[in-house]
């Protein structure tokens, strides 16, 4: 694959992560021009003329996010680096924080120094063994090297920064349920306004921000903005990490400038599909974001606007592709299986909701769908829409009736014949076919069906 890269650009050894080999790449040189000649407010005027986005799903420009926090007004300020990375089929941000940790370290201490704030904070999933260790060692290093603590570089800026591991609640990735689990509390998000960069952690203004988003912030000011905006697209500047799973012969990890064709990278780069089959749909960036059939694929661009004229989003960058013989409807149970496992229970849609939908789809695949099913989960997810604090509701029901709106056929087939019609005919493996049934369904006693 051609095309710039900013994060896979050096060559991944058993050292390549430490400090002095970040440094011999030109490491923290940023940190070291932001401190002693730009202020504060020049940094983040940087990263709002490069245009960069937000790389954890929702794509806002993080300038802008900086840039209503004021860094010289006497308040604590917070940053807090979004390591929580749990959508399914997304784990490009696990390989930032195993081979370059000091990359997004040094972003997340530029994003700090440009906020005007004192301690920031590392939330990384509990999951995470190996990127903990590394993130960590990055921190412990930087320490050593007086790149963390008081006067860093022998300037009057002074920063401490806390890794704090997750206990594996996939909401908690959401900014401010990850706050409240910061302070301690049940992770849980909360309603806005106000926004976290009005009062976030400890009421205080706070920016979140993911892995991959701090770690292009080095680049843009090592490269300036106007270097940053010759990579990319015009809308969408910079690179995208994307993590590739599912019926490709090479899945993985790659960086892709934006603008690369969704085709290509599939086709070419991925080894296109197992077994030698057409591609049926891809999950373009982690569950929550809604499949695109091959043929609205075609012609479709690796960027935020190209996607979604398309109809859908880049997300999190975490892609599935789906092998055409792949039965969508046990696919569409497994993924709700993860929505009803994963919904914190605090809205009564999300909670009821979320149940609701995985014991209709788990009756039709074990025989027993009744005709008036698939209105029922277009319905349950209507119910859901626009009516909870956080997106996880409403990201379920996108998700089960973009499935149900291409492939209708298949859940007709599978409740009038009790049976998959894929079965029996598949050429390659069905990872969906005999999962685990949920041990959670029904639930309550009563519970709706
Ligand atoms: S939508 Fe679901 S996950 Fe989000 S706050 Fe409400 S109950 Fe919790």
């Amino acid at each position: 694959m051609t095309g710039v890269k900013f994060f896979m650009n050096h060559e991944v050894t058993e050292t390549s992560h430490t400090l002095a080999a970040y440094k011999a790449r030109g490491g923290y040189q940023a940190l070291e021009k932001a401190l002693k000649t730009l202020q504060p407010a020049d940094v983040t005027k940087e990263v709002s003329n490069a245009g960069l986005l937000g790389h954890g799903g929702a794509a806002f420009p993080a300038g802008r996010k900086w840039g209503v926090i004021k860094p010289n007004d006497g308040e604590p300020h917070y940053v807090c680096m979004n390591a929580d990375e749990g959508e399914p089929g997304t784990f490009k941000d696990r390989w930032i924080l195993q081979h370059t940790p000091h990359l997004t370290l040094e972003g997340l201490m530029l994003a700090s120094y440009a906020i005007g704030g004192r301690h920031a904070f590392i939330y990384i999933r509990g999951e995470f063994d190996l990127p903990y260790r590394r993130i960590q060692g990055a921190v412990d290093e930087a320490y050593e090297a007086g790149l963390l603590g008081q006067n860093i570089l022998g300037t009057n800026y002074s920063l401490d920064v806390v890794v704090y591991r997750g206990a594996g609640s996939y909401v908690c990735g959401e900014a401010s349920a990850m706050l409240a689990s910061l302070e301690g509390k049940k992770g849980w998000p909360r309603n806005r306004p106000p926004r976290l960069t009005v009062k976030g952690l400890y009421q205080r203004p706070t920016v979140v921000n993911n892995v991959e988003t701090l770690a292009n912030v080095p680049v843009i000011l090592t490269l300036g903005a106007e270097g940053f905006r010759k990579v990319g697209t015009p809308k969408s500047p910079g690179t995208q990490m994307i993590s590739i799973s599912g019926h490709v012969n090479r899945p993985g990890v790659y960086e892709v400038e934006y603008g690369y064709s969704w085709e290509q990278f599939i086709f070419e780069d991925c080894g296109g599909i197992q077994g030698g089959r057409d591609l049926k749909c891809i999950i373009p960036g982690g569950v929550s974001t809604k499949i695109l059939n091959r043929d609205e694929l075609r012609g479709v661009t690796l960027d935020h606007n190209a996607a979604l004229k398309a109809g859908s989003q880049l997300g999190s960058g975490g892609m599935i592709a789906i092998a055409e013989g792949t039965c969508m409807v046990r696919a569409a149970r497994n993924i709700q299986r993860f929505y009803h496992h994963e919904s914190c229970g605090q809205c009564t849609p999300c909670r009821e909701g979320m149940g609701w939908m995985e014991r209709v789809l788990d009756r039709i695949v074990k025989g027993q769908g009744r005709p008036e099913d698939i209105d029922r989960l277009y319905g349950i997810s209507d119910a859901n829409d626009g009516t909870t604090v956080c997106s996880l509701g409403d990201s379920a029901g996108y998700a089960i009736t973009a499935i149900l709106d291409h492939y209708r056929e298949e859940f007709e087939y599978f409740i009038t014949h009790k049976r998959s019609m894929y079965d029996g005919r598949l050429a390659v493996v069905d990872p969906f076919e005999g999962a685990v049934p949920t041990p959670m369904a029904p639930r309550l006693a009563g519970a709706r069906a």
